[in-house]
């Protein structure tokens, strides 16, 4: 239990966090003490030796003004007050002879051969050394120096005075590490418990909302940085997937009220033609009249699936060059009969050629759409206007109409999905073509605006980049 809750822990992003940090702590708290204990050692090194650079200037100086009698004579005055255990002195011949020396006792053997060659060779500059006392913990510096000219002076001292200094001072230091380490440690996890904390309570919205609970947002305040970047995004993300499920929402009720318009006629058809005696061209006549309907309904779901599917980004934009002149005029002369029908006048205001590289085929749709509703919503003896031209880099289209208008309060929702404005359903539609204008020229990386008034026509722009 204790392990697995142990191997548990040591998954999440606090403990690394913590360890992270208390790591961290570690090597730079160490490597500062060692930079530091170091830099002791040898100023504390140094200043022993020079003492000793000293001593050897002064006892020379003796043994040139008193002799070897007169500098023994001084030595011995100097150690009779101290420990013969932490001071020794002797004078040596450069073979190795001992020709004075002070109690050696508790020294054993110098060994010091290697030093009197080197000395013997270079007979101004002192040799120092570091040895090993024996049965002593505790090491000792040693000096070698020339005296005359065939006499050596070798004396040492302990360090265990610098050595006891150094080792205060270390575990002063392993001390302060420790504790640095606890309090870092504790710091760090206080630091990592606060971003995970904000960071837990994304996930615990997450876990909310996948409960249902959609109107739940991460509570954006004084997190860290990243964490609230993180809220941000996520609620972003939410107000999305919220809107996308209204609008699934929407759809559906509008499909279901959509579809059970022309499934109850077909059926009404059906019955019609069922309950009464009928003749040939009777059904004849129902069979045309649900072939039409099944056509809406045809047209209504692939105009949905259409919609779909360029809002999903599935439908990709099929680049190619054509003349937007001509695809207009296309559709002029396809909707040139409805609009004489309704003795419509139909002018264009356009220029020889317009060349574009777009997707021919939705821009063909965007312009037969705008210009279909225009003549649609336009009364009889009205004027639809369509112009095109080059600008910036930008192919602008205009189409204007002198129809019905769009109120103000429907123009934001006109091209949402199934929306159809009152003073328009004596006319037939679903209201799927905008939301297709809208989802095309989106794609196309293009953009739609409209200007209507009421009773008076309306303006829709649309622009492209060539
Ligand atoms: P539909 O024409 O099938 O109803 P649309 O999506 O093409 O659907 O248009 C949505 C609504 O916008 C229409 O029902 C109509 O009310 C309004 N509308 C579109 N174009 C015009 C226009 N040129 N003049 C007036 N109203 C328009």
């Amino acid at each position: 239990m204790l392990l697995r809750k142990i191997s548990n822990l040591k998954d999440t992003l606090l403990f690394r966090l913590t360890i992270l940090h208390a790591i961290t702590f570690i090597i730079l708290a160490s490597a500062g003490f060692l930079i530091f204990y170091f830099r002791i050692y040898a100023i504390t090194m140094e200043n022993i030796d020079e003492e000793l650079q000293a001593d050897v200037e002064d006892y020379a100086e003796i043994m040139t003004e008193s002799g070897v009698e007169g500098l023994w004579a001084d030595i011995s005055e100097e150690i009779a007050s101290e420990n013969p255990a932490e001071e020794f002195y002797r004078l040596l011949s450069y073979s190795g002879d001992i020709l004075k020396t002070t109690d050696m006792s508790s020294w054993g053997s110098v060994d010091l051969h290697e030093s009197l060659s080197e000395l013997k060779a270079n007979k101004t500059e002192p040799i120092l050394a570091t040895i090993r006392v024996p049965d002593q913990d505790y090491r000792a510096r040693v000096v070698m120096a020339a005296m005359g000219s065939n006499m050596v002076l070798q004396f040492g001292e302990t360090l265990d005075e610098a050595e006891e200094y150094l080792e205060i001072f270390r575990n002063l230091f392993t001390l302060l590490v420790a504790i640095l380490i606890i309090v870092s440690t504790g710091i760090g996890w206080f630091l990592a418990r606060r971003s995970v904390k904000d960071v837990d309570k994304v996930t615990q919205t997450a876990e909310e909302i996948s409960m249902g609970a959609y109107d739940q947002r991460v509570e954006i305040k004084d997190q860290l940085k990243e964490v609230k970047r993180l809220g941000i995004t996520f609620n972003r993300m939410l107000d999305r997937i919220q809107g996308l499920l209204r609008t699934m929402k929407e759809m559906n009720d509008n499909i279901a009220h959509d579809l059970r318009s022309p499934l109850a006629r077909i059926r009404g058809i059906a019955e019609m033609t069922l309950t009464h005696d009928k003749s040939f061209t009777d059904y004849q006549e129902m069979a045309v009249s649900t072939m039409e309907e099944c056509d809406t309904l045809i047209e209504m779901i692939n105009t949905m699936l259409d919609i779909t599917e360029a809002e999903a980004g599935v439908n990709k934009v099929k680049i190619e060059s054509f003349d937007l002149v001509a695809l207009i005029l296309e559709a002029c002369e396809l909707f040139r009969p409805m609009a004489e029908e309704k003795q419509i006048h139909l002018k264009s205001d356009l220029p020889k050629t317009l060349p574009m590289n777009n997707d021919r085929k939705k821009m063909q749709r965007i312009v037969t759409n705008i210009l279909e509703n225009a003549i649609k919503y336009t009364p009889a003896k009205g004027v639809v206007e369509i112009e095109a031209n080059a600008q910036d880099g930008h192919a602008h289209l205009v189409v204007k109409d002198t129809g019905i208008g769009i109120a103000g309060a429907d123009l934001p929702h006109i091209f949402d999905r199934f929306y159809r404005c009152d003073q328009s359903r004596s006319e037939q539609g679903v209201g799927l073509g905008l939301s297709l204008v809208k989802a095309y020229t989106e794609t196309m990386n293009g953009i739609i605006k409209v200007n209507s008034n009421i009773n008076q026509g309306s303006i829709f722009s649309l622009s492209f980049a060539q």
